[in-house]
Formats: C-alpha cells, structure tokens, sequence
C-alpha cells in the first residue's frame, strides 16, 4: 500500500494484530455507500439503477460511524452513487477520523471544486478521483462530455490547496494500451499521490454489458500493459503481488470479507460487487451467516468466474504477503525495485495538516440529529 507512510503503518499493525490474535477472516477495507444517488450515468455503473425511493435514501453519519467502529477494517474507503451529493458527508468524514480511520473518499469530482471548503487537509483524508483513463476515453465511459477537464480542474485545485488526491481507473473492453500508459505518465506528472487500477465487474444491471473482460482478456492486457511499470515511476496505490495477479503471473481466489461492503440495506452479501445473498444487519452477522463456500473461483459460481477485482483479490495478495516471513521479506524486496514516483508535487504548495488537528476542529460535533 501507497502514501501516505502513517496510512502504510497503521495497516502493518493491524494486520501483525489480527495474524497474533489468530483471526482468520478480517477485514482491510471497508467500503461504504451511504447513498446510491449520482450526478453521472455511467456505461459500466451497476449501483445507479434502483427505483427513486432508494435512490433518495441516504445513511445517517452515525449509521456510518457505528458500522465502521463494528467492522474495525484501518481504512474507509467511501463511494456510492456520488458521496459529494450527501449533505452530510463532512460530517460523516469527520467523525470517522475522529475514530482513527483513514478515508478514500471517492468522487467524480464534478462537485469537487465547490464541496472542497467543506473538508480540511488531513493526513487521514484521500480524495479517490474517479478517471477512466485520457479526455477521450473518460467522457465517453461516464457519458458526458468534459467531465474529464473538471476533474483535472478539481485535482489540482485540491492538490493546492494540501489535500492527498489519488486517481482510480477501471479497465473496460478494447482500452488502448498505448494509451493507458500514456495516462499513467500524464496522471503521476500532474502530482497525484497515487493510482488505482481494475478491471470492471460485469455488473447485472450495468447498461452496457459488452464492455466487460473476460479473465483471459484481463490478463493479457495488464501483461502488456504493466509490462514494466516497477521502472516506469508509476506510483500504484496496490501491492506488488495484486499487480502480479492482474498480469496472470500469481494466482489468487478472492477474500470476499476483506472490503466488506455497508450500504442503506445493511452488509452486502457476499462482497461488493453482488448482492447475491441479501444483506446482514452487522458484519459479524456477514462473517458468520455467509456461505462463503459459494463465492470465488474455485466455486464454480458463474458470477465470479471473470472477476479479478480489486475489491475481491487484492486482500488475497495482502494475506498472502503476510502469510510467512519469506512471503514478506519477497514483498519487501519487491518494493524495492520499483523505481521512484515521477514527482510533480513542488508544483503545489502542501501544507498537510495533522490528523489530531482536524480531530480537535470537529471532536464536540456529534453532527444532526438521526431522521
Ligand atoms: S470473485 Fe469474490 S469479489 Fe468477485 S464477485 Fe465473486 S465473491 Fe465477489
């Protein structure tokens, strides 16, 4: 895992917890929806298309907080629909620093520009923007025009302004290489702090269904795409070993409890991706009411059979990395030979702020009442 260093720490250490606690199932992740409502319709988007009665409901903040301090997971990583168009998502960011939490909160920056005075730079804060790769291809995966020149717009205002921004890409059928890479040299040159990549999961209810990969599809396109990424400066925010497993070279089934979702239903069962399973009310009932045994590769289930996301498989390559001391020490040395980022941040002034001090700003505010 990437920047910042204090987030890489906090990690270490729970992890070394849960291994000397002798939990087996734990989560990394957690990853909340506190809403489904967005500003965008996009082509591979499989969580906008429920009626207007749930589209309108949002989580209170202390339904986010209560969840996250249940599921215990170091990091929050908050989506939706689009998390800027919640009222309240300051005051949900807020309380869930205050609880020790580092936040991905991830937008299409649309909004960006004008919500960012409703945040404060914190080490514990990273704004996840969602780019589907160069001007072109991102208008034309979230189906409007210039959507792409407002989120560069909003990144390097955010970046001025101190605060972590990182970019998350997902990969669709037919995506020119070429043309990745080139996104990934122009995203590290404008300061980003990081980049995540995935391929798309073939949602259900997604409009377009031709745009998905199948596993070998996948494979062969990170092969070439990642062929040399460890010296190419390119600052993924993934460990070495996911990155491995996208390019085929590791082989890995899925830990479905390891980004456990939280959304206006409850805990999505079995993962992120589908509710196949309905949804439990708290996510020790997740852990103890799922048939696990029903999801990942080696079961069979057609669902998963051309899944190699994040969300699924990178808590694998995680556990894997911690799974003996040679493991560790292989990723440890794998970490270093990846060649430095190519750095752009002096272009920026970042004035980063401690995490106590945004935790004393907000720390008598227990936010509005439950509605
Ligand atoms: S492979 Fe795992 S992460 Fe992917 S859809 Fe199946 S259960 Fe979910």
């Amino acid at each position: 895992m990437p920047s910042p260093m204090s987030l890489q720490f906090s990690v270490l250490k729970y992890i070394l917890a849960q291994k000397f606690k002798g939990n087996k199932k734990y989560p990394l992740v957690m990853m909340l929806e506190p809403l489904f409502a967005c500003n965008l319709e996009c082509a591979g988007c499989g969580k906008i298309q429920y009626p207007t009665d749930i589209i309108r409901k949002r989580m209170t903040p202390e339904e986010c907080w209560e969840s996250a301090e249940e599921c215990g997971a170091p990091v929050v990583s908050i989506a939706g629909g689009e998390p800027l168009v919640h009222p309240q998502i300051e005051t949900i960011v807020e309380g869930l620093i205050q609880r020790g939490k580092y936040i991905y909160l991830c937008s299409n920056a649309i909004l960006l520009e004008k919500n960012l005075h409703r945040f404060k730079p914190s080490s514990h804060l990273i704004f996840s923007i969602h780019l589907d790769g160069v001007e072109k291809t991102h208008d034309r995966m979230v189906c409007r025009e210039g959507v792409y020149k407002t989120a560069i717009s909003a990144i390097k205002l955010a970046k001025s302004k101190g605060f972590n921004v990182m970019t998350n890409s997902t990969i669709f059928q037919g995506e020119s290489v070429e043309e990745f890479r080139r996104f990934f040299d122009e995203t590290m040159a404008m300061g980003v702090d990081g980049m995540m990549i995935s391929p798309g999961y073939a949602y259900e209810k997604a409009p377009q269904q031709e745009i998905f990969l199948k596993n070998d599809q996948t494979k062969s396109w990170f092969r070439e795409t990642l062929k040399d990424w460890r010296k190419m400066g390119w600052d993924f925010n993934h460990s070495p070993f996911y990155l491995d497993f996208l390019e085929g070279k590791r082989d890995y089934d899925c830990t479905p409890w390891g980004n456990p979702l939280r959304n206006v239903f409850g805990w999505q069962k079995p993962c992120y991706l589908m509710a196949d399973a309905g949804y439990a009310k708290t996510y020790r009932e997740l852990l103890e009411t799922t048939d696990w045994a029903q999801y990942g590769h080696a079961s069979g289930n057609p669902k998963c059979a051309n899944c190699m996301v994040h969300v699924g498989f990178e808590p694998s390559s995680v556990v894997d990395a911690f799974s003996s001391m040679s493991r560790f020490m292989a990723m440890v040395a794998d970490f270093a030979t990846i060649k430095g980022r190519k750095k752009a941040q002096n272009a920026y002034a970042r004035p980063i702020q401690k995490s106590e001090e945004l935790v004393s700003v907000g720390q008598n505010h227990k936010g509005p009442p439950v509605s």
